[in-house]
């Protein structure tokens, strides 16, 4: 299989040093890699949100007997290890471009479909006994120049009026008394929807969940090769082969070309990184008038992600890193550092505690893809929540699921923003560097203002 990055970021035996690894409790037992050959009804590829979503809710839902095949342990990819923002957006597709395409209608579903998702997570969290840390109350968008409070103003007035999602827009005096205060804040957006949580806890109670109601799991079981027979499909792993008659493709930003020629192009994962500083004092948050638990971004081109943990450290991420290099990953680590400084001067020279990173994934189509081969209705898909998998990934895993339970037709099941069919990059193997000219133009952006 074909690796668009360093080998180390798809390595599952590469440890995962993340804030979340070292305060997640204990891990999930009740799995085993697959050591045998073996048939089940459903096969899935992939063990994170959207894996464990889609055997959850094919075993409760329908009692179909669904296997995840996981390369790590359970939640090892992106599921693991995100920033824990819970919340509605998954398109990189402007408003504008969306209405115009597919219409306003349409667009109203896909939003309605967004806040769906997190209320997803929330009754998982409640009917499931799932305790993944959730904080705050909605997220937070901050106008990171005055020309970008505008802009949050009208877009804050269009979700509201046209898209059934109320935000309001805040001054930066107003957003001073419940958010905080910086050089680079010159407003905001209240989202009322969404919130904060434990990435890893709630990937892991997802799973746990998952066994209880019957999927099986096999994790440290890497897909070496899939075979398709006339009726059925042989997925083959080190340990064993599982035939299974119908597959859900849920790899997201660790799809590897070569696994189904299906997906082969079609995905763009980019690398998200993560510090977070040692728990503040009070002293230090008080230095920028920081009383907010929600998850907060800016509005720059290559925003920043942030938002105050529940033990006073602070978490922030950006993309960046085009390689996975280990020296590009130092370099990566001492760029978010000092951009953290800079945007918050009354931290400077706070430590840092942990560095991590993974992908994130983008599809040609701009928005979440859900939906099943075009060649074989077989296998169903879910894929490219661009940065928003922990309340989309959950719902397009329980969306896959139906598909291939209920044989709905996408066109039905899903938004049309969701359902577009999967495209291929055009000069798929340059993928990357399409990546690296939009974050240089981004850059230039950003540094203008504009
Ligand atoms: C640093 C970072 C910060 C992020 N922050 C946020 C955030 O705050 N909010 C948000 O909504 N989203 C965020 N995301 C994105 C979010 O984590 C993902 O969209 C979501 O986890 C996708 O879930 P998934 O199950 O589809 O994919 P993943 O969790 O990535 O799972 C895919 C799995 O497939 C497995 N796999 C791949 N190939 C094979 C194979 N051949 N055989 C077996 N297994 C295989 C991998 O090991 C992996 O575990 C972030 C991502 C990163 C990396």
């Amino acid at each position: 299989m074909t690796e668009l990055y360093h080998p180390s970021i798809y390595d599952p035996r590469h440890p995962v040093q993340s804030y979340w690894e070292d305060t997640a409790g204990p891990p999930v037992e009740g799995w085993a890699p697959l050591a045998r050959d073996e048939m089940c009804d459903v096969a899935i590829i992939g063990g994170g949100y959207t894996g464990l979503s889609a055997a959850l809710h094919l075993a409760r839902d329908y009692g179909i007997e669904a296997r995840v095949l996981e390369a790590g342990p359970p939640g090892w990819g992106a599921s693991g290890r995100n920033g824990g923002f819970c919340g509605p957006s998954g398109a990189k597709m402007s408003v504008a471009d969306m209405t115009a395409r597919f219409g306003e209608a349409e667009t109203r579903r896909y939003f309605q479909t967004g806040i769906a998702a997190v209320e997803l997570v929330q009754a998982l969290g409640r009917d499931e006994g799932i305790d993944f840390d959730a904080q705050g109350d909605g997220e937070y968008a901050v106008a990171h120049s005055a020309r970008a409070a505008e802009e949050l103003d009208a877009y804050a007035a269009t979700m509201t009026r046209v898209f059934g999602l109320p935000c309001q827009a805040l001054s930066r005096e107003a957003f001073a008394e419940r958010g905080y205060r910086g050089p680079e804040c010159f407003g905001a957006m209240h989202q009322p929807v969404g919130f904060g949580l434990h990435p890893l806890k709630f990937v892991r109670g997802l799973a746990r969940v998952a066994l209880r109601r019957g999927a099986k799991i096999h994790g440290e079981t890497p897909v070496i090769k899939w075979e398709k027979g006339n009726s059925s499909h042989r997925i083959i792993t080190r340990g064993g082969t599982l035939t299974a008659k119908r597959v859900i493709i849920a790899t997201n930003g660790f799809t590897q070309d070569g696994l189904h020629k299906g997906m082969d192009g079609v995905l763009l994962p980019a690398i998200s990184n993560i510090i977070t500083t040692r728990p503040l004092t009070a002293e230090e948050r008080s230095a920028h008038a920081w009383t907010t638990a929600n998850p907060i971004w800016d509005s720059r081109h290559l925003f920043y992600y942030y938002r105050m943990l529940r033990d006073g450290r602070f978490l922030i991420g950006a993309r960046g890193n085009t390689t996975a290099r280990p020296e590009d990953e130092i370099a990566m680590r001492a760029r978010l550092t000092a951009d953290l400084y800079r945007i918050w001067p009354g931290w400077r020279d706070v430590p840092i505690s942990h560095y991590w990173r993974g992908f994130v994934c983008l599809s040609h189509a701009l928005a979440p893809n859900v939906g099943v081969l075009d060649d074989d209705p077989s296998v169903a898909y879910a894929v490219g929540y661009h940065g928003s998998g922990v309340a989309w990934a959950n719902w397009s895993g329980r969306a896959a699921a139906r598909l291939l339970a209920d044989n709905a037709r996408p066109a039905e099941a899903v938004p049309a923003v969701v359902g577009q069919p999967l495209r291929r990059f055009p000069l798929a193997a340059l993928r990357v560097w399409y990546l690296r000219a939009a974050y240089a133009a981004y850059a230039v952006k950003d540094r203008l203002g504009l």
